[in-house]
């Protein structure tokens, strides 16, 4: 029987039970990165934060796609590409690469898609086409807008007033717009930057239609399961494909709409624009992608975390007792010749599932690994251990672990490891000290103790 999953949903405003629009498919959009540098560590929250729900319904049995986004078209791609003379392709291109490079060290799941704006402009021009044929888009002196006003719902996400919004954009009225909150879907120019020549006009797409057109397009779905992005995607990014696709297509084009935190550095948001980036490439190369997951596991994902390299040393050492205990219980199972898979811990592995299936409460999850962590070393501290628990401590852990998305292989033993091993555990017996504290280091380095 599957677990009942309970989701915080933005656009209702409260916790859901989340049940796929449609038979066992789950479809999940979440907005990656705009490609013109790179990116920092916040970026990746997201990233982690939806591929372990892509693991946790996968384990409930669901049949996941998980889709994310490249922005290669936007303004600030352009001004980075002519400051470095490349062509926006080549520079995209370049960080998307540095991004890819990460999601392998982090562990993230290949992904259903992972599509660019750029291969989707005749999708997106169709799309803003028929927007203004049925009256909610309109050719102003410069650009084509969208015409906010048309759409009664707008607001409702980011749980705004229509009017508040606008007298808080009085100050700012652009005339070349009808409405101060009406936006680009389509820039028309003919600068030096990147640019269509379309029915539409020569230009490129507003960053708020890309989004829905590639997350409609790429499901071929008007309504997908669950959209979601870090927090400051609510308001305008989300709100705008809600917009959009409500003026278009009648639905709020997710039935999820899910936030992640920020990470924040000395308590602001972690910000490109603010300066105070720490780069997800140089975190990655001083802590593993494990005890990165394990950072953000330990907060709640709507919940803000503050980034410290003491959090994170901390957490290579968590994540070092894993693998030292993994390392040690799979050798004597070896050593004893009990190879044979154990079987899943029903108790714990409901447990974990339940914390993961109340909003991701991923805290909650981590305290069932602890305990199955500590309980599987107080064995192999015993003489007469009982191997039986242990391979299922073992097989429960392998499998939370992957639900989890750390990767802690451990390599079987070698011939002289079992050798020095055997040796050890039999001067140990046999009170030669002088044998066991010889061969003790070497074990303990290859993680054998
Ligand atoms: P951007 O490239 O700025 O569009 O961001 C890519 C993704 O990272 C979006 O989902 C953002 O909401 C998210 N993001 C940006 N900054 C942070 C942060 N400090 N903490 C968490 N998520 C963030
Ligand atoms: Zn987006």
């Amino acid at each position: 029987m599957k677990t009942t999953i309970r989701l915080y949903d933005t656009y209702e405003g409260k916790m859901r039970e989340f049940v796929p629009l449609s038979g066992n498919e789950v479809d999940i959009y979440y907005c990656g990165p705009t490609v013109y540098n790179y990116v920092h560590l916040g970026n990746f929250r997201p990233t982690i934060t939806f591929d372990l729900l892509t693991r946790f319904l996968r384990e409930e049995g669901y049949d996941v796609k998980c889709v994310s986004n490249y922005t290669d078209i936007d303004d600030k791609i352009i001004r980075e590409s002519l400051k470095e003379g490349k062509t926006e392709k080549e520079l995209s291109q370049f960080y998307i690469e540095a991004y890819e490079d990460c999601l392998s060290s982090l562990n993230v799941l290949p992904l259903y898609r992972h599509p660019k704006a750029s291969e989707y402009i005749d999708n997106m021009v169709d799309f803003i086409s028929s927007l203004m044929e049925e009256g909610h888009a309109y050719k102003g002196k410069d650009d084509i807008y969208f015409s906010v006003r048309s759409v009664p719902e707008y607001g409702h996400l980011s749980k705004q007033k229509i009017e508040d919004l606008e007298s808080g954009k009085r100050i700012e009225v652009d005339s070349l717009k009808k409405d101060p909150l009406d936006f680009v879907l389509w820039k028309l120019t003919d600068d030096e930057g990147i640019k269509f020549d379309t029915s539409i006009g020569k230009g490129r797409p507003g960053w708020h239609t890309e989004c829905v057109v590639m997350a409609n397009d790429v499901f071929k779905k008007k309504m997908i399961d669950i959209h979601g992005g870090g927090f400051d995607l609510k308001f305008p990014h989300h709100e705008n494909e809600i917009a959009q696709s409500e003026a278009l297509n009648h639905t709020r084009l997710a039935n999820f709409w899910m936030h992640v935190g920020f990470l924040l550095t000395d308590g602001v948001k972690m910000s490109k624009s603010l300066g105070n980036s720490i780069l997800a490439k140089d975190v990655l190369q001083r802590h593993s992608g494990n005890a990165v997951r394990l950072f953000f596991y330990q907060s709640h994902y709507r919940a803000p975390v503050n980034y410290t390299e003491e959090n994170l040393n901390a957490c290579d050492k968590t994540i070092s007792r894993y693998h030292l205990f993994l390392t040690k219980g799979k050798h004597r199972l070896e050593l004893a010749n009990m190879e044979k898979a154990g079987k899943l811990i029903e108790e714990d592995y409901v447990a974990f599932l339940s914390a993961l299936s109340n909003d991701l409460n991923t805290a909650n999850a981590l305290t069932v690994v602890d305990r199955l962590v500590k309980e599987g070393n107080a064995l192999l501290a015993k003489k007469d251990a009982d191997l039986t628990r242990l391979q299922d401590i073992l097989a429960t852990l392998d499998r939370l672990f992957l639900v989890l998305g750390f990767s802690l292989p451990v390599a079987p033993l070698s011939e002289e490891d079992r050798k020095n091993l055997e040796a050890y555990n039999k001067a140990r017996a046999e009170k030669d000290y002088a044998t066991s504290d010889r061969l003790r280091p070497l074990l303990m380095e290859k993680g054998l103790l």
